[in-house]
């Protein structure tokens, strides 16, 4: 082997040697990259099958997971609460006798409104219009033409979730003023706020403000009458009467007050007219227009449609309202016709907490039906959904020919609910 030949090859091994730790160097890195880049999308798929498990609220069955996988909190751009409205607590005589509890001489309701519990108990203002007196029990209880009810209706009202009473109906004097403050001070005393009807002054001038989920509702309550009972002079306060222009007032001191989102209930139109008359009409959509969010019709003792109404208020942004018209019967002895039928109204609402704005998400209409029936010598009530009672057919209580009843009711019922939405 010559010289030469030798340091060629000394030199042809140190570059081969440095080739070789340049490799192993490229594979130690590349190798690093990729782990790092697994690791990453580990950690990225985690997070998402962790919200997307906590999104369809499962249980997460996995193991606690690591601090720094958890989401960062955030607060959510919106909140929503649900407001739900019924139409007439009717309380004629017939509705008594069953209810009557002969060992504590008292009455018990529970029963006639436990069928719809679970769809009120979703609902934050829930509100039913109670068109009867509850003046105590010296005034004898008695049913139509001059009402006077047992306080434990509007106690069975509240064990079904309802909160919120509007009182001002042509019914409102049927026990005189007094019986009108008595209503007050004994549905108060179970926790209702009320609307609609006022012992002095002051009380009536109160903005009616009720905030759920951080969401202010401003209620407001009217009638056209008191059936030809004439209020005293110095007592107009007792209850509210329709006057557009007062109402519109009222809406802007609600506003001024704090109010988000105003309700109006109106008593008013024809009895059992399945069509909302023009001055209805005219008067709910002036009020929608002038800052009114729901409007919840109430008297004709049967449903009429409902309808959404797009408004563009005075900053020039869009927005809907919702009227309906009478939301029916809730409660009562009145049959045939569809004055057994009455429906729950459910509004899902969302204030944005970007621009203050507040939207109605969604209108759902649950009809019900006022089940009567005859186990002894008395009537029993109860208020039944009607979808969900359809759906199961397995009520021990209603028989074929019921159902069937209920099936075409209940297609009739839809239609006319939704004929002001087709248009
Ligand atoms: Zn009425």
């Amino acid at each position: 082997m010559s010289r030469n030949k030798k340091s060629k090859r000394k030199l042809l091994w140190i570059v081969n040697s440095m080739l070789m730790l340049l490799t192993v160097l490229g594979v130690i890195l590349l190798y690093a990259l990729l782990n790092d880049d697994q690791s990453d999308s580990n950690t990225t798929s985690n997070e998402n099958s962790l919200a997307q498990q906590q999104a369809d609220s499962h249980p997460l069955t996995t193991a606690t997971p690591e601090p720094s996988i958890e989401p960062p909190p955030s607060t959510p751009p919106y909140t929503d609460a649900v407001w739900i409205g019924v139409g007439d607590i009717m309380s004629h005589t017939p509705q008594l006798p069953g209810a009557y509890q002969k060992a504590s001489d008292s009455y018990n309701f529970n029963d006639v409104f436990a069928p719809i519990a679970d769809i009120i108990a979703e609902g934050d203002w829930n509100m039913a219009n109670l068109e009867t007196p509850m003046a105590g029990k010296d005034y004898g209880y008695t049913g139509y033409p001059l009402f006077n009810a047992p306080v434990e209706l509007a106690e069975a009202l509240w064990h079904t979730g309802f909160n919120i009473l509007s009182t001002a109906n042509n019914h409102t004097l049927d026990k005189g003023v007094t019986g009108a403050i008595n209503t007050l001070d004994h549905v108060q005393a179970i926790g209702f706020t009320t609307v609609g009807s006022a012992r002095d002054v002051e009380e009536s001038e109160r903005s009616v403000i009720v905030k759920q989920h951080d969401i202010a509702m401003g209620l407001l309550s009217y009638t056209y009458g008191t059936n030809g009972i004439p209020i005293p002079e110095g007592k107009e306060h007792i209850v509210n009467l329709i006057d557009q222009e007062r109402i519109i007032d009222d809406m802007k001191k609600l506003r001024r007050d704090g109010a988000e989102v105003i309700t109006i209930a109106l008593h008013f139109g024809n009895e059992y007219q399945t069509t909302p008359s023009d001055a209805q009409k005219t008067l709910a959509r002036a009020l929608i227009a002038a800052g009114a969010d729901i409007i919840a019709g109430s008297h004709p003792h049967v449903l009429q449609p409902y309808e959404m109404v797009d408004v563009i208020d005075d900053q020039g942004m869009e927005r809907q309202g919702l009227i309906i018209y009478s939301m029916g019967n809730f409660i009562s002895n009145q049959r045939g016709d569809s004055k057994d039928y009455g429906a729950i109204f459910r509004v899902d609402l969302r204030k944005h907490y970007d621009t203050g704005r507040i939207e109605i998400k969604e209108v759902t209409v649950t009809p019900t039906w006022v089940h009567r029936y005859k186990p002894d010598a008395n009537y029993r009530y109860r208020v039944l959904p009607v979808e969900a009672t359809l759906a199961t057919k397995d009520d021990a209580l209603l028989s074929t020919s019921d159902y069937a009843t209920l099936e075409a009711d209940f297609a009739m019922l839809n239609k006319r609910l939704t004929s002001m939405m087709e248009q």
